[in-house]
């Protein structure tokens, strides 16, 4: 069974990620314009009318920017928590009544297992999600102030994570970022630095993690080159290999129509 996924956008600005197993095609997050939506999608060849659903990771506008619209448009179902439902609802506008999915634990959508798990960051009830099918599982850990055991845990024998990896702390604190942003950003609900992703990164690979994306980059405080060298020395610090133990990868702001396959056939 083919398992396919495509980082449609990752960084400060937008986040979305598509994914398809089973069947089912879902995005996770919905963070660029309607317009910019849709045309990742039909780069990769995805008709946005035939998802299945959009799930939000919280109410930040840079994960909900066109959910309403598309699913107005495509009459797709939204899910989220019941916090960030009442977070976003005047956000993103009206959803008819069949559309408004509503979580409190797993669930699955058709023949996929969709896990959230509750992260610390700073809005009403925010999670990431593991999606699983066939055997398969991917998750997306993205906009977190610290990465604890028990939720890296959660994530045991995932093929592959997207791990946030925002900012490198020496160019944010030394960045033209006003104060109370970079001190929330710093905080224990803020963002995953460099640093900490690398620490995340070497407990996922032992976990059994084979596949490490780094995600949710930030323009202003990090560059791909800085993010991927902090992770990989640490790693290799640690007897990790890059490439034969683990494969790291950076995304891109914009992912170029990029579909990764995952233990099927390309
Ligand atoms: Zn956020
Ligand atoms: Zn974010």
């Amino acid at each position: 069974m083919e398992f396919l996924f495509s980082p449609l956008f990752s960084s400060s600005s937008g986040n979305a990620l598509y994914i398809s197993a089973g069947g089912v095609q879902i995005l996770v997050d919905a963070g660029g314009t309607g317009a910019q939506m849709e045309a990742a999608l039909k780069a990769i060849s995805v008709d946005a009318g035939t998802l299945d659903a959009i799930l939000i990771t919280h109410e930040h506008s840079d994960h909900i920017k066109s959910a309403g619209t598309l699913s107005r448009k495509y009459d797709i179902p939204i899910y989220a928590n019941p916090a960030t439902w009442r977070a976003m609802d005047s956000k993103v506008g009206n959803i008819s009544e069949k559309n408004r999915k509503l979580f409190n634990q797993s669930f699955y959508i058709k023949e996929m297992l969709v896990e959230p798990f509750s992260i610390p960051h700073d809005a009403a009830d925010p999670v990431c999600y593991a999606v699983s099918h066939g055997g398969v599982k991917l998750a997306s850990l993205t906009d977190l102030g610290h990465a604890t055991k028990r939720l890296l845990s959660k994530l045991e024998g995932a093929s592959v994570v997207l791990l946030e990896a925002n900012h490198d702390e020496h160019m944010l604190k030394n960045g033209s970022y006003p104060q109370y942003l970079k001190q929330r950003i710093l905080s224990t609900h803020g963002h995953l630095s460099n640093v900490m992703a690398a620490r995340a990164a070497h407990e996922l690979v032992m976990l059994g993690v084979k596949g490490i994306m780094l995600a949710h980059l930030s323009e202003q405080n990090n560059t791909p080159e800085a993010a991927y060298q902090e992770v990989s020395e640490y790693l290799k610090k640690n007897g990790i290999e890059v490439g034969r133990h683990v494969a790291l990868n950076v995304l891109k702001k914009e992912c170029d129509a990029l579909v990764y396959h995952i233990g099927g056939s390309v």
